[in-house]
């Protein structure tokens, strides 16, 4: 028998939300009665903008994409006041943080992330056999005094979610422009901005490149821009980080498809503005209501909710039977919570009813 690489026992498989379809097969149910709130989609589904761009971007789906993705590079760059070569783009933005991996990881290489992070972090830095040295949180937030702490000269890489999933805590604007103005020129700072749009008073971080060329930003379109299932995302960095990732990307990691729908979903600010409206009543619904049941939930910056129900898989698997899918939490080392994503106020409600259903005495 062959033998897969030694470090890859310690490695696990990533479990995602599960599709609507496998779970509608499980329990015997009609899948356009299933609702998803398992992996922080959009709702309100892709922007028309989106959709008509697709339509026309099929009639070319015969041709290899344009590798250098020019156009959507050029949009997003000049979003930020960068240089196109500042601009990396990714099958999701996880890609980018995998594209880190191959360019600065190796082993007795340590990355510094925080618990309760997200968890393709570890998983990357163990693929690339890094050390992982998990900082606690707290509040189950970042603690970015005590993640600067734990930077020593073999760090190559720290990472900060903002908002973070799976909590939905955020840091302040000041406090993380003096934790990215305080990490050493020797690591890279990588500000994972996956749920940007929905942060009030965010910190422009594209704007701190110029000044700390060790600062690298990503952003994706499969959240509040609601094109998930495109896979596509992007980091920001100086030309000199851009570069090394360009060197590691497969030639046509990005389609035809993601990078015309990215390019038109970037320029409708209406689609947005509805989304994120949406996302800020739901989330209200949704705390208020926990608050109402007396259920313990973390106030958060994004679309989604951490809950403590007790018991998060019993609950998540009693929610599906009921054709209600959410995510479990204890990959995360949170068993007694489950995370729901926030979407239209119809599932909300199916939701709360659910949950209140089930957790009825
Ligand atoms: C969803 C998410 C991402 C990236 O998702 P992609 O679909 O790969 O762009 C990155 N970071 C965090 C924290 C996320 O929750």
């Amino acid at each position: 028998m062959v033998s897969p690489n030694a470090h890859l026992c310690r490695l696990s498989v990533y479990e995602p939300g599960r599709p609507i379809e496998e779970v509608a097969r499980e329990y015997g149910l009609d899948p356009s009665t299933v609702v998803k709130l398992a992996s922080n989609e959009n709702s309100l589904g892709p922007s028309p903008r989106a959709l008509e761009a697709i339509r026309k971007a099929s009639l070319h789906a015969h041709v290899y994409p344009d590798g250098n993705a020019f156009r959507l590079r050029q949009a997003i760059a000049h979003r930020h006041g960068l240089k196109i070569e500042q601009v990396v783009v990714g099958n999701g933005s996880n890609e980018i943080i995998e594209f880190l991996g191959h360019a600065y990881l190796a082993p007795g290489i340590e990355m510094v992330i925080s618990q309760y992070a997200f968890a393709i972090y570890e998983s990357v830095g163990r693929l690339f056999r890094a050390e992982v040295v998990e900082v606690p949180a707290k509040e189950y937030g970042h603690h970015l005094e005590a993640m600067r702490a734990a930077i020593t000269a073999r760090t190559r890489l720290v990472f900060v979610a903002n908002p973070n999933n799976p909590t939905g805590t955020s840091v302040q604007a000041s406090a993380l422009r003096e934790f990215i103005r305080g990490v050493p020129s020797s690591t890279l700072v990588v500000i994972d901005e996956a749920y940007h749009e929905f942060l009030k008073d965010a910190l422009e971080t594209p704007s701190l490149i110029q000044e700390c060329p060790n600062l690298v930003v990503m952003r994706t379109f499969s959240k509040a821009l609601g094109l998930a299932g495109l896979r596509i995302g992007y980091g920001l960095a100086s030309m000199e980080v851009a570069a090394a990732l360009q060197k590691v990307r497969q030639p046509f990691q990005a389609n035809v498809l993601a990078q015309e729908a990215a390019l038109a979903a970037l320029s409708d600010e209406e689609h947005l503005r509805k989304s994120v409206c949406m996302v800020e009543e739901g989330r209200a619904f949704l705390e208020s209501a926990c608050r109402a049941r007396r259920l313990e939930f973390i106030p958060s910056s994004a679309n989604f909710v951490l809950i403590r129900t007790g018991d998060g898989r019993g609950i998540f698997e009693k929610l599906q039977s009921r054709g209600i899918i959410v995510r479990p939490m204890q990959s995360y080392k949170l068993p007694d919570w489950i995370r729901v994503t926030v979407g239209t106020p119809t599932e909300n409600q199916r939701f709360m009813d659910a949950l209140t259903e089930i957790m009825a005495p």
